[in-house]
C-alpha cells in the first residue's frame, strides 16, 4: 500500500514524500494504521524495515504543535540510534511546524539538554539512563506523554537496562499508549510488555 492511500495529514505526507518514501515497508503498512486507532502494538521487526517511520510517522501526526510540553518519549539502546531516530522523525516531520525533536544520552553535556528541553520539546529520544537523569532533575516532565515507545528493546534488556525502563514506565500516566519494537520476542519481553500494555496488536514481518 502507499502512503497516500492512508489518513494522513498533508504536512505529513509532504515529509514523507520529500523523503522519497512512496510505498510502506510491511511493518508500516501493518502498524502506522494501529497506532493512529490509539491502540498498543508490539511489533517484531529487524533495523533496514522502516520501523523507526513505523513509529514516527504516527507520532508526528499524534503531536500537537500548540502544546509544548513532551508528548512522545522514545527509548533507545544507544547514543547512535537515539541520533539516528530523532533525525529521521525530524525529516518526517519538517513541514509540521512547532515539532521539536531532541535526542538525549549519556555522554553529551547535560547543561546543554537542559536549556534545549526548556524551551519545550515534544518528542524525546533518549538512552534509559540519561532519560531517568532527566526525570529525576524534573527537567523531563511526563505528565503529557500520551505516547511511549520502546526501540530495540530486546537490545536494550540485553545491555541491563530492563529496571530502568521499569522505573520510566511506572511514573507515565495510566492512559497513555505504550508500543514496543524488538527483533527477537524472548518471554522477558512478553512478559515485560503484559505488564505494561492493554491488548496489544502483534505484529510480525
Ligand atoms: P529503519 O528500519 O527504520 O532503520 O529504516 C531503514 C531505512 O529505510 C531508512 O534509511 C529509512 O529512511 C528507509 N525507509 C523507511 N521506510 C521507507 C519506505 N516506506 N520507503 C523507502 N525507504 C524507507
Amino acid at each position: 500500500r502507499r502512503f497516500e492511500e492512508i489518513n494522513l495529514s498533508p504536512e505529513i505526507q509532504k515529509g514523507i514524500s520529500a523523503m522519497g518514501f512512496e510505498e510502506m515497508s510491511p511493518i508500516q503498512s501493518q502498524a502506522i494504521p494501529v497506532i493512529l486507532e490509539g491502540k498498543d502494538i508490539i511489533g517484531q521487526a529487524q533495523t533496514g524495515t522502516g520501523k523507526t517511520a513505523a513509529f514516527g510517522i504516527p507520532i508526528l501526526e499524534m503531536c500537537d504543535p500548540n502544546n509544548k510540553s513532551l508528548q512522545a518519549l522514545i527509548l533507545c539502546p544507544t547514543r547512535e540510534l537515539s541520533i539516528q531516530v530523532s533525525e529521521e522523525i525530524r525529516k518526517l516531520g519538517e513541514y509540521k511546524k512547532g515539532i521539536q525533536v531532541l535526542p538525549v544520552y549519556g555522554g553529551q553535556p547535560i547543561e546543554r539538554q537542559i536549556r534545549t528541553l526548556k524551551r519545550g520539546v515534544q518528542i524525546v529520544v533518549g538512552t534509559p539512563g540519561r532519560v531517568i537523569d532527566h526525570i529525576r532533575r524534573k527537567t523531563l516532565k511526563l505528565d503529557n506523554v500520551n505516547m511511549m515507545i520502546l526501540d530495540e528493546a530486546d537490545e536494550m534488556f540485553d545491555m541491563g537496562f530492563r529496571d530502568d525502563i521499569g522505573l520510566v514506565m511506572d511514573r507515565l500516566e495510566e492512559n497513555r499508549q505504550t508500543i514496543f519494537f524488538s527483533a527477537t520476542m524472548p518471554k522477558e519481553i512478553i512478559k515485560f510488555a503484559s505488564k505494561y500494555q492493554k491488548d496489544p496488536e502483534i505484529v510480525k514481518v
